[in-house]
């Protein structure tokens, strides 16, 4: 597997960089000499990430921001492109969970699930076009859940990431022929702060439901991302990777 191009230092613009899959992401590039763009809404968490990256010899530049504000991500984008000159790729990866049954979804975390998750990347993605329309190349890859097959208690989750996979085969097609591939990864049950602040028994329930027993690592999700950036993907656009153990493949036969 070949580097991400765009040059031999591409530079990448990572969201909900601070922690979990953002920051293996982020560690992943990093390791390839990658000019590191690093967004989060946590500025302490991207301190804290941006300090354990000292040894790396790669320019990061810090950004704190909410991607659901179509302002801060247009000023974002800005000081991306003033600082590197360029944007090679782009990953969507911020997202939230407010996991609940229907009957009790109230319209705020409806509402705060679907800006986050999927009007973040829509802004993101309208954000860098121009410049990657500009370059005649470019890699967009979004993280969305194996959970957009459905998922009880998820609804909101699940629309969202649905939704961010049409996101993701529409602008595969509109982008096509700027020489922009749009992907997506859909990780099962990853091993990360958002899963580790479950419940005891909700994290045990989710683990016994893996064909491989097991969840999988932060590193297999920023290793398939980091193919989808590669320029080893150049003629796969608007898929979606699957990266969860075989859990979409169907329920298990116990
Ligand atoms: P995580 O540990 O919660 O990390 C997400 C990061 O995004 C956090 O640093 C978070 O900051 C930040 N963030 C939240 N809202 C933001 C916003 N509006 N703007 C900018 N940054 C924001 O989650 P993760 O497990 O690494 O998940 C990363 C992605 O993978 C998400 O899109 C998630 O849906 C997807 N995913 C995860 C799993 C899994 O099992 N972990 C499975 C399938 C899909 P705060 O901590 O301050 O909120």
């Amino acid at each position: 597997m070949t580097a991400a191009t765009g040059g031999t230092n591409p530079v990448v613009l990572i969201t909900g960089a601070g922690q979990g899959i953002g920051a293996a992401i982020t560690r992943r590039f990093a390791e390839q000499g990658a000019k590191l763009a690093l967004v989060d809404v946590n500025a302490e968490q991207l301190k804290q990430l941006t300090d354990s990256l000292k040894d790396y010899d790669v320019e990061i530049l810090p950004l704190s921001a909410d991607v659901s504000n179509k302002e801060q991500v247009g000023q974002l984008v800005r000081q991306v492109v003033e600082k590197f000159g360029r944007i090679d790729v782009l990953i969507n990866n911020a997202g939230i969970i407010r996991d609940n049954l229907i009957s009790n979804i109230s319209e705020q975390d409806w509402d705060q699930v679907l800006d986050v998750n999927l009007k973040g990347a829509f802004l993101c993605c309208q954000a860098v076009f121009p410049t990657l329309k500009t370059q005649r190349y470019g890699k967009i890859v979004n993280i969305v859940s194996r959970a957009w097959l459905g998922s009880i208690g998820q609804a909101n989750y699940t629309a969202s990431k649905g939704g961010l996979v049409s996101l993701t085969r529409s602008l595969a097609l509109e982008f096509a022929r700027f020489q922009i591939n749009v992907n997506a990864v859909a990780p099962g049950a990853i091993d990360s702060p958002m899963t580790q602040g479950l419940p005891a028994e909700a994290r045990e329930r989710l683990i016994r439901m893996q064909p491989t027993g097991k969840m999988g690592k932060v590193e297999d999700i920023a290793a398939a991302v980091a193919f989808l950036a590669s320029d080893d993907s150049e003629f796969i656009t608007g898929q979606v990777l699957h990266v969860d153990g075989g859990k979409s493949c169907g329920l298990l036969s116990l």
